[in-house]
C-alpha cells in the first residue's frame, strides 16, 4: 500500500520534495495526542510534529470542535473584504502576547509569506533593500526568503530582490565561535557586525532578520543576550530587527514565550507560522503599527487569516495559555535534555536546545566531523523503535526533536529510552 503510494508520489511530485525513510516512506493515516499511526498499522510517538507544527498534538478536541463550529456556519471563506470575527479576535490576542505596544497583525498562510511581508514592511519603511541575515539560517522558499536563507541546500536560486550582508553563525562546534565564552562570542559577533556595516553595506540597512534558535540549521543558537547586544548596535543606525519565531514561538523554548525573550531585546517585527494553526495553514507578522502600515498600496492575502484557520488559531492559542504549555515544555524538555546529556554517546558531539526544541549533533567518534550517514541510521532505528524524529543542520548530521508541547513526562521518558537504544545500536556498528 505504502509502496504503491510512494511510487505514485515519485511519479507525480517534484524530485526535490523528499519524504523521510527512503524506500520505506511512511503514510500517516491517523493521530491522537502525541501518537500517530501509519498505513501499515504501526503506531509511533511523534517527536517532530510535522516539523514543529502540530504544536499541541494531534486531534485535540478543542481545536477540532472550534473548526467544526466554523464549518457548520457555512462560511469557510469570505476574504478580508468582509469583517472576520475570528481573525480580529486572534489578532487582538497575538498583539497582546507579542510584547509590542500598539501592534498590528497581518495574517498569511506560511512562514515564507510571513517573512516576505515583514521584509516588505521593513524595506518600505526604511526605503532601502539592504538586509542583514545570519549564516545557517532558514526563512522560506520565496525569492526574498531564499535570499536571506544562509543554508546552501535550501538556496535554490541566487536571484534576489534584496541586497543581503551576512553575519556569522553561532555554531559552537566549528568556525570562529569554537571554544569562546558567551561574552567572547558576543564580542566577536559585534565586531563582525560593525565590520559588515562598514564594508559591505551603504550604511542605511533596513533590517536584520534572525531566528532566535535556527530551526532548519539544526537548532544552533547564540548565547543569551546576543540579539539584545546586536540590537543596541543596530539602533545606532536605525536598523530594524525582525525576529523569525516560526519555530521558536508560543512557549516552545520553555524558558520563554518567544525565543527573542532570551536576549533582552524587543523586535520591531515578529513573524509566526507553523504551531499557531496546529496544522491549519496560518501565519503572519505582528509588529509596530508604523512599520506594518508602511505598505504604500493596497495589499491583502486571499486565504490569510481565513475563518477556519483563525478558528483553529484561537483555539490553539487559548489552549497553550490555559494549560501553561510553556511550563510543560520546560519540564518535559528538561527530562529529555538531562537524559540525553547523561548519555555521553561517542557519536553525539553536542546536545543542545531549549524546552521542547532539542538537537543532537552526530559526528564521527572523538571528532566534530559530521556523520550524516550515522544520523540517518539513528533516525531509522528510532522509527523501528516507534519514535519519529527529524533531521537537519548544515551538514545533514543533526537530529531534531520538536514534540508537541502537550508531551507528558511518561512520553518524554519513553521517547528518551527509544532514542538512547537507537544511539547505542548505531554507535556499536
Ligand atoms: N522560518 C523558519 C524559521 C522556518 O523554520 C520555516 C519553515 O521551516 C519558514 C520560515 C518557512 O515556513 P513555511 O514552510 O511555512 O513557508
Amino acid at each position: 500500500m505504502t509502496d504503491d503510494l510512494l511510487a505514485r508520489h515519485r511519479a507525480v511530485m517534484p524530485s526535490w520534495v523528499a519524504a523521510y525513510y527512503g524506500d520505506d516512506a511512511i503514510e500517516l493515516v491517523s493521530g491522537s495526542g502525541r501518537r500517530v499511526t501509519d498505513s501499515a498499522g504501526r503506531t509511533y510517538l511523534d517527536f517532530f510534529g510535522g516539523v514543529l507544527t502540530t504544536m499541541i498534538g494531534h486531534d485535540i478536541p478543542e481545536v477540532r470542535e472550534a473548526v467544526e463550529r466554523q464549518l457548520a456556519t457555512g462560511i469557510v471563506h469570505s476574504s478580508t473584504l468582509y469583517l472576520i470575527r475570528q481573525q480580529v479576535e486572534l489578532a487582538e490576542k497575538i498583539a497582546r502576547v507579542s510584547g509590542i505596544p500598539d501592534a498590528r497583525v497581518f495574517f498569511a498562510n506560511s512562514g515564507t509569506e510571513a517573512n516576505e511581508a515583514a521584509l516588505l514592511f521593513a524595506t518600505n519603511h526604511r526605503r532601502t533593500n539592504q538586509i542583514l541575515a545570519v549564516r545557517n539560517s532558514y526563512h522560506g522558499r520565496s525569492f526574498a526568503a531564499m535570499a536571506v536563507t544562509g543554508h546552501r541546500s535550501w538556496s535554490a536560486s541566487g536571484l534576489s530582490p534584496l541586497q543581503v550582508s551576512w553575519l556569522p553563525s553561532s555554531d559552537g562546534l566549528r568556525g570562529r565561535m569554537v571554544g569562546l565564552s558567551s561574552a567572547e562570542h558576543i564580542d566577536v559577533f559585534l565586531d563582525d557586525l560593525r565590520e559588515v556595516l562598514a564594508t559591505t553595506t551603504a550604511g542605511d540597512v533596513a533590517a536584520l532578520i534572525a531566528e532566535p534558535i535556527q530551526g532548519v540549521g539544526g537548532f544552533v543558537h547564540g548565547p543569551d543576550g546576543l540579539l539584545g547586544a546586536v540590537k543596541k548596535e543596530l539602533d545606532n543606525h536605525g536598523i530594524l530587527f525582525i525576529a523569525d519565531e516560526v519555530q521558536t514561538g508560543w512557549g516552545r523554548t520553555g524558558a520563554h514565550f518567544w525565543g527573542y525573550q532570551a536576549h533582552d531585546v524587543q523586535p520591531d517585527l515578529i513573524t509566526f507560522a507553523k504551531g499557531i494553526g496546529n496544522g491549519f495553514a496560518l501565519a503572519g507578522v505582528v509588529g509596530r503599527a508604523e512599520l506594518v502600515n508602511a505598505v504604500p498600496g493596497t495589499s491583502f492575502s486571499t486565504f490569510g487569516g481565513n475563518p477556519v484557520a483563525t478558528a483553529a488559531g484561537n483555539a490553539v492559542l487559548d489552549y497553550v495559555l490555559d494549560h501553561d504549555l510553556q511550563a510543560n515544555a520546560r519540564r518535559t524538555g528538561d527530562i529529555l535534555l538531562t537524559g540525553l546529556r547523561a548519555l555521553e554517546s561517542p557519536i553525539v558531539a553536542e546536545v543542545r536546545g531549549r524546552g521542547l526544541m532539542i538537537a543532537l549533533e552526530i559526528c564521527h567518534p572523538g571528532t566534530t566531523d559530521p556523520d550524516p550517514a550515522a544520523t540517518v541510521r539513528v533516525a531509522d532505528e528510532c522509527r523501528r523503535g516507534g519514535l519519529l524524529i527529524g533531521k537537519g543542520g548544515l551538514y545533514g548530521n543533526v537530529l531534531r526533536m520538536g514534540p508537541p508541547l502537550t508531551l507528558t513526562d511518561g512520553e518524554a521518558r519513553e521517547g528518551l529510552a527509544i532514542l538512547t537504544a537507537a544511539l547505542r545500536t548505531v554507535a556499536r556498528v
